[in-house]
Order: structure tokens, then sequence, then C-alpha cells
């Protein structure tokens, strides 16, 4: 990546970029080695500069939401990580019950905005710790409820650098997935269709799936949430459990004693730890019960 940075500097202000940024300091695993370059674009032009800047020089870069579904190598990423945390705006039309907000502005806070205006329908994301990009992305859902049944329509950019408006059908979701990775398309703001609601109903529908979390995730050990995909017709922690696993450590990463379908990093973790214990459950797993685990959490880098 010789000369890259300073051509960098022509696609982004000098403030907008680190160099060698621990990502560690960017995942819920709170493990990963340093991105060469870590660049967070103030708005869609600084946004399309550094990425035909990528393209032109070959340089690989990886958009981030909150890193809330991620594992990053403890070697980090030889190229640039783009995050989209200025893209944070958050609108809520109590008349038509549509929220239009940016990629990067939080779940939590997007349901706290719904919340205000008795708009109910995103109770179900306000414990979700991602970005809304991220939750396009994954199609990401929690107690009965996904993305897909909310998502009006979304602005990407494409590959290109030209910027569209997609309609939800055309995203192709589906459980904790979409076209978004395949076609390459980065999502800048998304529009959420909600309903009309009763405050007090939507506050306790919160609170209760709040203290559901509480008592069944462990939620004081950094983690990716379920590290496993649902496999059809399966619950991973069942099948993970029904392996003798709970529990299982390998170095500073666990099995969850708490939710088998959490892996957490228990004490100091490495990002290797984290993916070789995930190498041995699936293995172990699919000797005891012939289901192929896959991961749900997204990988990055070195290892
Ligand atoms: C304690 C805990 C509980 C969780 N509970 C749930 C749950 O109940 N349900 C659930 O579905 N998930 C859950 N998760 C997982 C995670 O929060 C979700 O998958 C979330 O949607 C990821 O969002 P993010 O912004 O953190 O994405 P990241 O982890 O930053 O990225 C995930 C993927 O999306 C891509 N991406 C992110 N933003 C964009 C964008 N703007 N444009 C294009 N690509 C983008 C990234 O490149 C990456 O491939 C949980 C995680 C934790 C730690």
């Amino acid at each position: 990546m010789t000369g890259f940075y300073e051509k960098l500097l022509g696609a982004a202000d000098k403030d907008h970029i680190k160099i060698g940024e621990e990502m560690r300091k960017h995942t819920s695993f709170r493990v990963g080695g340093p991105a060469a370059c870590f660049v967070i674009p103030a708005d869609e032009t600084e946004l399309s500069g550094v990425m035909a800047l990528c393209r032109e020089e070959e340089v690989p870069f990886f958009i981030l939401g909150n890193g809330s579904n991620l594992l990053v190598g403890d070697e980090g990423f030889d190229g640039v990580v783009i995050s989209m945390d200025s893209f944070c705006s958050c609108q809520v039309n109590k008349e038509t019950g549509i929220v239009t907000a940016g990629a990067g502005a939080s779940l939590k806070r997007i349901a706290q905005e719904a919340y205000k205006a008795s708009l109910t329908g995103f109770e179900f994301a306000a414990g979700i710790p991602g970005t809304l990009g991220g939750a396009v992305v994954m199609n990401a859902g929690a107690y009965g409820s996904e993305m897909k049944e909310v998502l009006k329509s979304v602005r990407v950019m494409t590959a290109g650098g030209e910027v569209r408006d997609l309609p939800a059908d055309q995203l192709s979701l589906g459980y904790r997935t979409s076209c978004i990775i395949p076609k390459q398309y980065v999502v800048l703001e998304a529009r959420i269709r909600l309903r009309d609601g009763d405050e007090v109903s939507i506050k306790n529908r919160m609170d209760e799936l709040a203290g559901r979390r509480r008592e069944k995730q462990p939620l004081e050990y950094p983690s990716a949430g379920s590290t496993f995909k649902r496999p059809e017709g399966y619950f991973a922690g069942k099948l993970i459990e029904e392996a003798g696993l709970r529990g299982f450590s390998l170095g500073g990463a666990q099995v969850s004693e708490k939710h088998c379908g959490f892996v957490i990093n228990k004490d100091h973790a490495t990002a290797a730890d984290i993916r070789d214990l995930c190498e041995e459950v699936k293995k172990r797993v699919f000797k005891n019960s012939g289901v192929a685990l896959e991961m749900e959490v997204k990988t990055l880098g070195k290892f």
C-alpha cells in the first residue's frame, strides 16, 4: 500500500483517516488487530471517492457498521475499513409512520425515536447492538420479527459509485441474508414503515424483550450474539449443548455456559482462539448430530 495514504488524502479529509487503527476497539468481540487504514467518510462524496480509489489501486476495503457481527483476525486487515459512523441521521414522520435513518444509526436509537412517536413494529430490534446498515445486510431479527417485515426501501451506493433507491423486495432478504454483500452495495440510508401504536405498550414490549435478553444471554461478556445460523429444523444452541460443549473453552474463548449458541470472549481471547473454537464446535456438532453448522458471524483479515 506504498503511496496509498497520500492518494487517500485526495479523497478524504485527513481528520477522517486513521492509520493502524486497532479493530478490537470496533468489534463487540473486542478482538482484532490493526486496519492499515480506517476511514470515517463524512458524506457520500467522500465515501464514493474512497471506494473509487480503493478499486483503482486494487486495495481491498470493508464496510463497517457497529462490528457486532464481526470477527477480525489478530493480524488485522491489510486494506481500508470504511466506518459508516457519520451516516447517523434519524427522522420520524409520525403521520406516515415512516422512519428514515442513516446506515450508521444504531437500532437502539431508532427504536427509541419510534417509541417517542408512538410508532410500533420496531421493538424487536431495540436490543440488537448493530446499526441500521448492518441490520439490513443481515436481515437482523429477534423474537419472531425481522427487518424484512418493516423495511420499505433502501438507498444504496453501487460498486460503480451510483446512488440508487431500491424497494425492500429487491434485496432478496432471507434468514440472516440479503443480496447487499454479493452485489457489493453499500447501504447509505433505509426507510422503515411502522404503525401507530400505544406508547405504554411499546415501552412494555421493549422492557420485556430486554429482560429476556438479560436473562438468557451472556451480555456480561464480549460476543457477537448468536455465533452460528439456525440450521433448518434445529436450534444451534441445542445441538451444541447435545454435543456436550456447554462451557467448552479454547484459550480465552468459550461456548457460553448461559447460552450455548453464543461464543464469548471469556478471558483475553485472541481472534484465533475464537475462530479455532468455532471450528471445533462445528466438527463436534457434525460428528454428534450430522448437522453442519454455518457461521452467522462474518470474518475479516489475517488470523
Ligand atoms: C449481544 C448481541 C446480541 C445480538 N442479538 C442479535 C439478534 O437478536 N438478532 C440478530 O439478527 N443479530 C443479533 N446480533 C448480531 C448483530 O448485532 C447483528 O447481526 C447486526 O445486524 C450487525 O450490525 P452491525 O452494524 O454491527 O454490522 P457489522 O457487524 O459491522 O457488519 C456486519 C456485516 O454487514 C456489513 N455492513 C455493515 N454495514 C453496512 C452498510 N452500511 N452497507 C453495506 N454493508 C454493511 C459488513 O460489511 C459485514 O459484512 C447480536 C450481537 C450481539 C453482540
